[in-house]
């Protein structure tokens, strides 16, 4: 039997038939003309939950919301879904019921095609109101044996963990990175790798792995300047890179750029985007390196991360490529500042969790504090303990404030707040 079918298997029953169970569900639809579009959707404890579709769009949906996508995923028709929905949603106006299946159809349409081919998922646009953090949909994972991976990955699709990110080490054993894809994949998990060119290049294995099931590739990229991107990730890197950004549409692999934020790569922001739309890399991952004062190694100070912060959505809006914004991290002491770039954020995102390759789970800012150990401890446990609490009390807060412009990154926290970035 499979993992993923084990799994499916062991997602508790349905108590009501109209409503989707808590966990996991997977759909695949064939196309006429082109792949078939698969669809991951998430249904929290609370009725609500993701849609991620094709590991490229996601969706967060409200109880109804996942109601109806379900039903239409499973191929019934409008009037089916409206059923379901008075039944199981007493008092629902059913004109504005009608509307909403509609615009599911609509949104199921949009996202099996979106404009851009990552899931970029900033935790809410300027100006929205703060809102409970949803449970993350992401882990970030280093590389292991496999014997030590498929429990983790096992464990991460029963927490409802859709995306898993796993960190190759510097010169990956390429049989063990082929080998964790497809564990990933065959516990019905979508797969990212994300590091640097070099340790990704040898040979066929960008093919081996997109054939082990590879959903996407994010590639450290710091300057359309081979000697600065050189210099903080080795010799011929950029090179490297930009070949490998080069074969990804052949092989219909989502590919995405990682840039690191520090003094010279923020002076040459928009050169660096650009060139990256010229590679058609149009989905940009930032994460600064900051400091608490000046230090004069290349390292943001508190003081400046609002204007920096600005410049580079501005940067980003201007070249009009998709960014997401990665926890910004602690420099630390005991690293070069290249040793840090290479290191790179702890998690890929705030709706995300690293977990560590023996279980221990931490959340994406903060002292690196566990919060559970993801192979002995319930998720619920992990997900509602002290160290999530704190993490989510820090998130969920208003930040905003009058004197500063409305930014993205400040959804999550105050970019000038050394307690809300990742200290490692
Ligand atoms: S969180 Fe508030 S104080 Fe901090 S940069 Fe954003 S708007 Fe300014």
């Amino acid at each position: 039997m499979s993992p993923t079918l084990l799994q499916r298997l062991l997602i508790p029953q349905r108590r009501d038939p109209a409503q989707p169970a808590a966990g996991l569900h997977v759909f695949d639809q064939a196309n006429d003309d082109a792949p078939a579009t698969r669809y991951h959707l998430r249904v929290d404890p609370d009725g609500g939950g993701l849609l991620v579709v094709n590991a490229t769009a996601c969706a967060q949906l409200n109880a109804s919301g996942v109601l109806i996508a379900a039903s239409l995923l499973q191929g019934q028709s409008d009037e089916a879904v409206l059923n379901s929905l008075a039944q199981r949603f007493d008092g629902g106006a059913p004109a504005q019921q009608r509307q909403d299946v509609a615009q599911m159809r609509d949104l199921l349409h949009t996202l099996a095609h979106p404009q851009g081919r990552y899931p970029v998922f900033n935790l809410a646009d300027p100006g929205a109101q703060p809102a409970p953090l949803m449970p993350p949909f992401e882990a970030t994972l280093p590389l292991a044996g496999i014997d030590q991976l498929r429990p983790l990955l096992a464990r991460l699709w029963q927490a409802g963990i859709v995306h898993v990110t796993l960190l190759p080490s510097p010169t990956p054993d390429p049989a063990a990175l082929v080998a964790a894809v497809q564990a990933a994949t065959a516990a019905g998990l979508i797969c990212g790798i994300s590091g640097r060119a070099s340790d990704l290049a040898a040979g066929s294995l960008l093919d081996e792995l997109v054939a082990a099931g590879l959903d996407h590739l994010t590639l450290a990229y710091a300057s359309p300047r081979a000697e600065l991107h050189d210099s903080l990730y080795g010799a011929g890197d950029h090179a490297l890179a930009e070949a490998l950004f080069a074969r990804t549409e052949a092989l219909a692999l989502a590919d995405v750029a990682q840039t690191p934020l520090i003094a010279a790569t923020i002076d040459e922001l928009d050169a660096t985007l650009a060139r990256l739309l010229a590679l058609k890399v149009s989905n940009v991952r930032f994460f600064a390196i900051a400091e608490r004062e000046h230090g004069g190694d290349g390292a943001i100070p508190a003081a400046g991360m609002a204007q920096m912060a600005a410049d580079v959505e501005e940067a980003a809006e201007r070249a009009q490529v998709l960014y997401l914004w990665q926890p910004p991290a602690l420099r630390q002491p005991g690293l070069t500042l290249t040793q840090q770039v290479r290191q790179g954020p702890r998690c890929a995102s705030d709706v995300a969790i690293r977990v560590e390759p023996e279980g221990a789970v931490i959340p994406p800012r903060g002292p690196r504090r566990v919060a559970g150990n993801l192979l002995h401890d319930d998720w619920a446990a992990i997900w509602q303990g002290a160290a999530f609490k704190a993490y989510r009390s820090r998130i969920e807060r208003p930040t905003r404030c009058l004197t500063c412009p409305g930014l993205a990154i400040c959804a999550a926290d105050c970019p000038r707040e050394p307690a809300g970035w990742s200290q490692d």
